[in-house]
């Protein structure tokens, strides 16, 4: 008899643990609250026009230990066309400076260079630091399993990145920028306005550029529902059972060991081993019951800094709009929309470049902003619906202003926001 596992949640990872489960020979069920499988990795269709919520780019698109797993569980096969963007992003300034992201490293330097002569030893240092971590090569098998030839094969490779690690391991971008010392002003603007202000970690900075630059973080078309489905059904061909719109609410704990779980319907699911790729919160704090804390888990759960959610504004436009970049980064403070006042500006994402987004001879064009948390928590839902209409409503003034014209092409206007992304985990059905 083949061990059981139970799997909490069939996100992306819930599907990898599935798959890697019954690979090796275990009965795995997932058991997935909504009524489809892919979490956050997921799109949804209004009237042929398809708006997605996540995939802009894939770690491991062309190779290495990413790229095994990505063809393994299928989310990468011969027939998924791949393609990496020359911009990363165009970003704009409020006087209409522009500043572009290439995510070749001999050409941004060069531009970065032209950009900001006197910091040209520092973006030197910068793109320097970048090169070197593409030296960085995960190992392909998890702790317990690596041998230690492997390991120290592994570590001998990635020497060259061992002084990066010590250094900025701890760093956010911010004091990254800091410490290289850049004196351009518009530099330092541009650089703190997009990576500087959302504590991003510095070392997934330098190391964003290197997967760029070897065209290893491209994007796959169709985006993140295909995916998501593809995984499924590689599981499901291998034998695994799929539990949807079923919630576990416990997971049963015999003498410190996980026995199955209790759904929220009350029916009880036995197991081996239960693996949740749920959420951490979710698994700790509820199905947990919060009996399995540490210092650690707590101060994080606690202390660490959040976020901000967004706002999705996806247009779907009966009219061919093309553009020469994916992504543009309006740094607008304070702009309105809705209620909120944009704390760094607006994204404006241009879909041109994947085809299966829209129907022939139509566009998808998607705004999105951060808007904090206090803004939605407790939001009564007659408010919530005139602020969606609200925000419909400026965006597409917003949308007028880059594309004159476009609002008489305009046939569906989709809002997602932070309550949606809620909802989406609560509900078994998308009602938001
Ligand atoms: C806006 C956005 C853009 C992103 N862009 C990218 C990108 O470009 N590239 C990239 O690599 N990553 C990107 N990500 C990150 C990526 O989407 C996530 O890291 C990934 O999808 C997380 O997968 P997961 O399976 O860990 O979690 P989730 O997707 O959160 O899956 C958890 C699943 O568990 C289910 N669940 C939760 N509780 C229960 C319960 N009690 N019972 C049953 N089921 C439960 C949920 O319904 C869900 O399906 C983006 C994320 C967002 C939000």
């Amino acid at each position: 008899m083949a061990k059981k596992i139970v799997i909490i949640g069939g996100g992306v990872a819930g599907l990898s643990a599935g798959i890697y489960a019954s690979v090796n020979g275990f009965d795995a069920e997932i058991i997935e609250m909504h009524s489809i499988t892919g979490g956050q990795c997921t799109a949804w269709d209004r009237k042929g026009y398809r708006f997605d919520y996540c995939l802009h780019w894939l770690v491991g698109t062309r190779n290495g230990t990413f790229n095994d797993i990505w063809r393994e569980t299928d989310v990468i096969n011969n027939n998924v066309e791949i393609i990496d963007h020359e911009v990363h992003t165009k970003i704009i300034s409020e006087d209409g400076k522009e500043f572009i992201i290439y995510t070749d490293l001999n050409k941004w330097e060069h531009y970065l260079i032209n950009f900001a002569p006197e910091d040209e030893r520092k973006i030197k240092k910068m793109c320097s630091d970048m090169r070197r971590s593409s030296f960085l090569q995960p190992f392909s098998d998890p702790p317990g399993l690596r041998k230690f030839g492997q390991t120290i094969t592994s570590m001998f490779g990635m020497m060259p990145i061992m002084t990066l690690f010590m250094k900025y391991g701890r760093k956010n971008c911010d004091d990254y920028f800091r410490k290289l010392g850049f004196k351009n002003d518009s530099l330092k603007y541009f650089l703190n306005s997009i990576f500087g202000s959302m504590d991003f970690s510095a070392l997934a900075f330098i190391m964003m550029f290197a997967w760029f630059n070897q065209k290893n973080a491209g994007y796959l078309i169709g985006g993140s529902l295909p995916l998501a489905q593809r995984m499924t059904k590689r599981y499901i061909d291998l034998g695994g059972k799929l539990r949807t719109r079923s919630k576990v609410s416990e997971i049963v704990v015999e003498n410190n060991k996980a026995q199955g779980v209790i759904l929220s319907d009350g029916t009880e699911i036995n197991a081996d081993y239960v693996i949740s790729a749920a959420d951490g919160y979710s698994t700790i704090f509820k199905m947990l019951g919060g009996k399995y804390l540490n210092k650690k888990i707590s101060n994080a759960y606690k202390n660490w800094k959040l976020f901000n959610p967004i706002v999705q504004v996806s247009f779907g436009i009966a009219k061919i709009i093309d553009s020469k970049v994916p992504s543009e980064s309006w740094l607008m403070k304070d702009q309105v929309i809705g209620r909120t006042k944009t704390i760094n500006g607006y994204t404006i994402m241009n879909y041109c470049f994947d085809s299966t987004m829209a129907p022939e001879g139509k566009s998808v064009i998607v705004i999105r902003f951060e808007s904090p948390w206090e803004l939605w928590n407790d939001i009564d839902p007659m408010e919530y619906k005139n602020e969606k209409e609200q925000i419909g409503k400026e965006s597409k003034v917003i949308l007028e202003k880059h594309y004159p014209g476009i609002s008489a092409f305009i046939e569906v206007c989709d809002v997602a926001t932070p309550v949606t992304d809620v909802n989406y985990y609560r509900c078994l059905e998308r009602v938001i």
